[in-house]
């Protein structure tokens, strides 16, 4: 059997969580919390980060950053996960929904401007898979209109838009460390705030509506209730297993990369003979192999493809069925079609990608779906 993710333990998660226990100081923003987040701040040259105990919870905590409420419009892709548009839709906006572009499942950067009303206050683009989204355009069109730019980048760890960290270039940016991504705590996230003026409004956003963090650095002498907030903080015992994590994000990115090229040079042929689509990642951006996708030519395929695999132990799996289909917005969906959003939603087939996964078994892998296909030529 290969399953589809298997989480990789580095070896130090168990030691660091002692430590953070034997520290006696469990709850969140003590040491781990300030490793990790000195971490990225170091690392990617950012201004501030702040641990989140879900990326869900750092797009909750966006919404509420910049005062999204009743009748304000967010644009959001169809084609994401829940999360990236609920946050928003908590606070009472009306998610506006782009579409996909041709090339690869991120938002089709040309359409965002046709979308766009008095009512429009926030952009927020998914680097999906880990592949830059055109931010150069986003951000022109954000600064035209006035618009905040949130970057979900959710997948995107140590990946980059033209030599800047993705997470970093919008007004706020966000990362998950869900079990399923390349870096993980379990349950967990990050905020990273890039634009000065929220610096002080997302901590206490953060610490319950109260100025705590301010307090304990010793700038104020008493801490209360100054603005609403909530409990956006992971305990020490999420950081310190998110730190041993991230003292090996090299070798993880390595592995995970070395593994998504020997699917791509083996796939390619299936490729070039219009069987079925690979990812493209542009020029601007790097791969952090996040994911390794193909996408099928239609949904009976796909299935077909995900069955034939099952059978042989392989645990393919589709995601997303685009959001502005989805059960619970369809009714308040304007009702544009976003046949690209629908395509990636009926075609697209993620492979097993995981630390542990050896390359005999993505080559049996890619060896049954060549199988799979050669009965398919003629079609
Ligand atoms: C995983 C993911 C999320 C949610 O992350 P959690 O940490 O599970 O809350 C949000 N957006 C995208 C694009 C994701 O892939």
């Amino acid at each position: 059997m290969i399953d589809f993710n298997r989480p990789y333990l580095t070896g130090k998660e168990l030691e660091y969580i002692h430590q953070a226990v034997k520290l006696r100081k469990i709850s969140g923003n003590g040491e781990f919390t300030r490793k990790c987040q000195n971490f990225f701040e170091k690392r990617y040259g950012l201004i501030k980060c702040l641990l989140t105990t879900s990326c869900t919870d750092a797009l909750e905590m966006c919404a509420l950053l910049i005062g999204i409420k009743e009748g304000d419009e967010v644009i959001v892709p169809s084609y994401t996960f829940v999360s990236t548009a609920n946050a928003f839709v908590l606070r009472g906006a009306r998610i506006v929904f782009a579409d996909s572009g041709s090339e690869n499942p991120n938002v089709d950067a040309g359409q965002i401007e046709n979308l766009i009303t008095s009512r429009t206050k926030a952009l927020v683009v998914v680097h999906y898979a880990g592949v830059a989204c055109d931010m150069d355009k986003i951000m022109k069109i954000a600064e035209k209109y006035k618009l905040y730019v949130i970057e979900d980048n959710a997948q995107g760890i140590d990946s980059f838009y033209n030599g800047k960290p993705l997470g970093s270039i919008g007004h706020l940016g966000v990362f998950s460390f869900h079990e399923t991504k390349n870096i993980i705590s379990g349950e967990g996230g990050m905020l990273v705030i890039n634009d000065k003026r929220f610096l002080e409004k997302a901590e206490i956003i953060w610490e319950k509506g109260t100025n705590r963090a301010a307090f304990f650095r010793g700038e104020t002498d008493k801490y209360g209730w100054v603005d609403i907030g909530s409990s956006f903080l992971p305990s020490e015992i999420i950081a310190a297993f998110l730190y041993a994590q991230l003292e090996n994000l090299q070798l993880i990115q390595e592995k995970r990369r070395e593994i998504w090229n020997r699917y791509y040079h083996s796939l390619l042929p299936l490729e070039k003979s219009g069987l079925l689509g690979l990812p493209v990642i542009p020029e601007y951006s790097t791969n952090n192999a996040h994911m390794f996708y193909l996408v099928s030519r239609n949904a009976e395929e796909r299935t077909s493809l995900i069955g034939f695999l099952r059978k042989r132990g392989i645990y393919a799996v589709f995601h997303y069925l685009s959001l502005h289909q989805s059960p619970y917005y369809r009714k308040l969906h304007d009702g544009r079609s976003l046949p690209m959003a629908d395509r990636y939603s009926d075609c697209l087939v993620r492979l097993p990608l995981f630390f542990e996964l050896t390359g005999k078994e993505t080559d049996q892998i890619t060896a049954a779906i060549k199988e799979f296909y050669k009965n398919r030529i003629k079609k």
